[in-house]
């Protein structure tokens, strides 16, 4: 069978390497004992604890005997199964989805991530899990999202808070920040462009955060919540936030979709030598082979994956498509 980590054939049901990225030397059992409707009396249970309303869609856990069980305090673990609530179209893809993307943008794109996998509850279903990177050794690090970096609360700005903002005003946030923003800069170029190339229309304020470093310096956290949230909601807009605060390009001007000279003007924006630009969008736009060939292993329906491969496809197109030439 493959690995519920990283797809790789495998007796056992993690990989010796991914049982060690997500549990270090702790024996547990690599299966839940607890099903999804005891997982959403524990979220109902945990919330009232945490004066939290309601069912939420992810539980923490922690391990215990050799379990891994729901915790309101010390979780070292976040788990989300398919969601509860409504959310579009092959909704039992929507935890594959994310681990998929997550593993593409690790395995494939070298982009450094939360650790993560899927796990099964007692039932046999497949659910996300990932392992908090805001806790090391039951120490917490300091970690705060880019909502509150950019001072944007459901207070302060509404409804749409998440949204309200663009990448271009995100990459000053860096600047302003981060000690070390050249390199984070790229960084944050990158994840861009990948989650243009899979389709993540979900990569608002708060789906990237800064992490405090060993050396007490603020860097870019590893990247969490990829998915291809397109898969579901075919109709939303391409990105979460707009690339440019103010600036549109000829070709998005004619075409209505980022394309190669966005990308190239975003990366002039965040001060990244253009030939290092170019570098980037030419390898990510090398890897439809390798991409491809992980979708194939994944764990997504077979509808799921042709979907899949037809949204990366059109953005490799769309990302190719140059108006100035
Ligand atoms: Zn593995």
């Amino acid at each position: 069978m493959r690995c519920l980590g990283c797809f790789v054939l495998t007796k056992e049901v993690y990989c010796k390497k991914c049982k060690k990225a997500l549990f270090a030397t702790q024996k547990v059992s690599t299966t839940l004992d607890f099903d999804k409707k005891e997982f959403i009396s524990a979220t109902i249970e945990l919330s009232e604890q945490m004066s939290i309303s309601g069912v939420q869609d992810k539980i923490s856990l922690k391990i215990e005997n050799k379990k891994l069980i729901p915790t309101s305090t010390d979780g070292v673990y976040i788990l989300k199964p398919v969601p509860l609530m409504d959310y579009g179209e092959l909704l039992t893809d929507v935890a594959k989805n994310e681990h998929f993307t997550m593993q593409l943008a690790s395995q494939v794109f070298k982009l450094e991530t939360a650790k993560n996998a899927l796990i099964a509850f007692s039932d046999g279903e497949l659910a996300y899990i990932t392992k908090r990177f805001d806790r090391v050794d039951g120490a917490k690090i300091k970690q705060e999202d880019f909502s509150s970096l950019a001072r944007q609360t459901e207070q302060s700005h509404g409804k749409n808070y998440k949204y309200d903002y663009s990448y271009e005003e995100m990459g000053g946030l860096i600047k302003k920040y981060l000690p070390s923003y050249k390199i984070e800069l790229l960084k944050f170029f990158k994840l861009i462009l990948f989650n243009y190339l899979v389709g993540n229309g979900d990569a608002h304020l708060k789906n990237f955060s800064v992490l405090q470093r060993s050396t007490k310096e603020y860097g870019l956290s590893p990247a969490y919540d990829l998915l291809s949230s397109s898969l579901h909601l075919p109709n939303e807009s391409r990105t979460a936030l707009e690339l440019f605060k103010e600036y549109e390009s000829k070709s998005f001007e004619a075409n209505g979709f980022y394309a190669y000279d966005d990308f190239m003007m975003f990366s002039k924006i965040l001060e990244i030598p253009q030939k290092m630009a170019e570098g980037v969008i030419e390898d990510f736009l090398s890897k439809e082979k390798a991409t491809l060939k992980l979708l194939d292993n994944s764990f997504l329906s077979n509808e799921a994956k042709e979907r899949y491969r037809e949204i990366f496809l059109d953005r490799i197109r769309a990302v190719f498509y140059r108006f100035n030439t």
